[in-house]
């Protein structure tokens, strides 16, 4: 398929395998843009949060996603910044707890659908780097390049205590490591889309490799088929 600005690639896996740093840095060096779709599902469990509607009400929370509206501005380190109905909700979206829920809230199909589709009017035209759980298998099962990305979740974990640690948020491994545990579990076990790596994406632990190293890997997949 040719799409107007070029190719769509996803990058999928658990949290903490460095999918969004991999993933930006990536993009761009190609040029491409580049979306979390977490971002979306964080947004959702935000905006639910913060209405103070039952994220344990399937209902309440396919309406609240089907009124929300996405608006992305592309910036100079190939991100596309997201905004909800106008607004940028920085990192509020990164707390732990806006995380559980996300997770949670991801299990509901309808929602899914309605979140679903908002990402392939972002990546329809190509050019872009998607991130996320279910994006080789369910969002652009079409995409021209898909990876996989793994690692241990202990490697994780201390992945992201070190990356808190550098923000100056204190944290703490066993209660990181339970919660790195706990999501995958969800993920990877939920009906509606479950985590797993799509037949045709090439998989890559990341458990003994260093950032430049995935990048490389990553850049190599995607030349193999621009070649
Ligand atoms: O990647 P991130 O940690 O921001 O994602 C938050 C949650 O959103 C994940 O735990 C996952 O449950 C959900 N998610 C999803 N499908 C995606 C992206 C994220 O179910 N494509």
């Amino acid at each position: 398929m040719s799409r107007r600005n070029g190719l769509v690639i996803s990058i999928d896996g658990t949290a903490g395998t460095g999918k969004s740093s991999v993933g930006r840095a990536a993009a761009e060096k190609l040029g491409y843009g580049f979306l979390s779709t977490g971002g979306l599902y964080r947004a959702l469990a935000y905006t639910v949060f913060a209405r103070k509607i039952d994220a344990a009400n399937p209902d309440a929370v396919l309406k609240t996603a089907k009124g929300l509206v996405f608006t992305f501005e592309r910036q100079p380190d190939a991100t596309l910044k997201m905004f909800v109905d106008g607004e940028y909700l920085g990192d509020k979206l990164q707390l732990d707890e806006v995380g559980q829920t996300a997770s949670k809230i991801s299990t509901y199909a309808p929602a899914r659908a309605v979140l679903t589709e908002k990402m392939r009017e972002a990546g329809r035209d190509g050019g872009i780097i998607m991130e996320g759980r279910d994006i080789g298998t369910v969002v652009f099962p079409d995409a021209e390049v898909k990876i996989y990305l793994d690692a241990s979740a202990e490697v994780r974990a201390d992945r992201r205590v070190k990356q808190l640690q550098a923000q100056g948020v204190p944290a703490d491994y066993e209660h990181i490591l339970a919660s790195i545990k706990e999501r995958d579990l969800r993920d990877s076990t939920r009906a509606a889309s479950p985590l797993k790596p799509a037949p045709d994406a090439v998989k890559i632990d990341t458990s003994a490799m260093t950032m430049p190293q995935v990048i490389d890997a990553v850049i190599k997949e995607i030349h193999k088929h621009a070649a």
